[in-house]
């Protein structure tokens, strides 16, 4: 099913029974659109290749729609975050803190005492600076704080320069020749219990070579603070596996979790993998409306009702969807189109030169928009962010509402007498 949740019947695209044109009609658009099947396969997917060796923990900031984190915390997710708020959202949906791993460079003393109240698995930590707030909070509020090093491995994930995280250069991680100085530090630590060693490369990635370099390296570490008697109970192994947006030929969750396993053969450590992207972007389309074509010169643009606000990857980092109509037109020609927001920003653009057949009035499905969608959406130009649906079966839940213009303004205020 998760392959075929997006599927054409007579020149109508549907996901899984319910046409998507009723979607649009009933919801509006633009509009994302997430089929439960196709997440729940793929969350399958990576559990069974995992097996027994370890835990899967979705990264919520993918898109941490509260019913799609619902449904994966009834599926015995774990949980990678990157804030308080998406704690709070975990928690909200049903999810277990004890299966909650908390990452990012720039923890708050707040989100770390919320963190460490709520009892989540393990941070992981990204300097040395960070190490020394959650051992004071933790000392503070009277207990230990469970902790991985995020180290930096120093591979290059061949990807966009915007999502590789793994290279010396990066924001991310801690160089893996500081990491053993560190480790001996917090090993001695009262307010700190060692867990595991953590790391994440990049995302979008194509190509697994680059995790199983990473896990050699991870375990070359693992060796090092095993012999120097620290025990290590888990290795963090990040997310990262890229999907396909438009002719990618992505490896399988399958793949994935086999280029990581090996180099930890034998040791007993349990592995955790953090996938996002892989859970849901194929999950999940944009619904846009054509609002006008417009001749300007030798160029044809398509002008759509979803603009870089409601779907930023395009902008970010010049990502290339397929597009296509949701009903295909009895034989109109294609001819190449600008596809393009409404937002006013040259780079608000979706497609260029891109062949399609249709006219003003149609709607487009953008396909695989089910990560970092939603979840990067902003309200640019005053501009409410769209709805998300969730397609089960022959039904559809409104998961989230479209905003409205009040919603735009809470919390402002005039001046007073002004
Ligand atoms: C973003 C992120 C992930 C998920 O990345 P995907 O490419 O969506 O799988 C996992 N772990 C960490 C630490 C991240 O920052």
């Amino acid at each position: 099913m998760s392959d075929s949740a997006f599927h054409r019947r007579s020149g109508r695209l549907f996901a899984e029974e319910v046409a998507l044109e009723e979607v649009a009609a009933r919801y509006g658009t633009p509009c994302y659109v997430y089929s439960r099947a196709a997440i729940e396969g793929r969350w399958s997917r990576y559990c069974e290749a995992l097996g027994d060796r370890g835990q899967v923990c979705y990264a919520v900031k993918a898109n941490g729609n509260l019913a799609l984190l619902g449904l994966l915390a009834q599926a015995g997710a774990g949980f990678d975050i990157v804030s308080g708020g998406e704690l709070a959202r975990v928690l909200r949906a049903g999810g277990d803190a004890g299966r909650v791993v908390f990452s990012g460079v720039g923890k708050g003393s707040r989100e770390i005492r919320r963190a460490l109240l709520a009892g989540i698995r393990c941070f992981n930590v990204e300097s040395g600076a960070e190490l020394e707030r959650i051992a004071a909070i933790a000392a503070e509020t009277g207990t230990r704080a469970p902790i991985a090093l995020r180290v930096n491995p120093d591979v290059n994930p061949e990807t966009h320069p915007y999502i590789a995280t793994g290279l010396a250069e990066s924001k991310f991680g801690i160089p893996l020749e500081e990491a053993t100085a560190l480790y001996r530090q917090a090993a001695d630590h009262p307010s700190l219990d060692v867990r595991g060693i953590a790391c994440h490369i990049g995302s979008q990635l194509l190509n697994v070579a680059p995790l199983r370099e990473a896990a050699e390296r991870v375990r070359e570490l693992l060796d090092t603070l095993q012999a120097l008697d620290i025990p290590i109970e888990h290795v963090d192994m990040g997310g990262g596996l890229g999907v396909r947006y438009r002719d990618e030929s992505p490896p399988d969750p399958a793949d994935h979790v086999e280029a990581i396993l090996p180099p930890f053969t034998e040791t007993g450590v349990e592995i955790l993998i953090e996938p996002g992207r892989a859970i849901v972007a194929e999950a999940g389309v944009l619904l846009t409306r054509v609002e006008y074509l417009k001749e300007n010169g030798a160029r044809t643009f398509a002008i759509v009702d979803a603009g870089m606000n409601d779907y930023l990857r395009p902008a970010l980092y010049d990502a290339e969807h397929t597009l296509e109509p949701i009903n295909t037109g009895a034989g109109r020609p294609l001819r190449p189109l600008d596809v393009v927001g409404p937002v006013c920003e040259s780079a608000d653009r979706f497609a260029t030169g891109y062949p399609l057949s249709v006219e003003a009035g149609d709607v487009l499905a953008v396909r695989s928009a089910g990560a970092y969608g939603s979840a990067m959406s902003s309200q640019y130009n005053a501009r409410p962010r769209p709805p998300e649906v969730l397609v089960d079966g022959g039904q559809t839940h409104l998961i989230r509402e479209r905003e409205t213009v009040d919603d735009l303004m809470r919390g402002e205020s005039l001046l007073p007498g002004g």
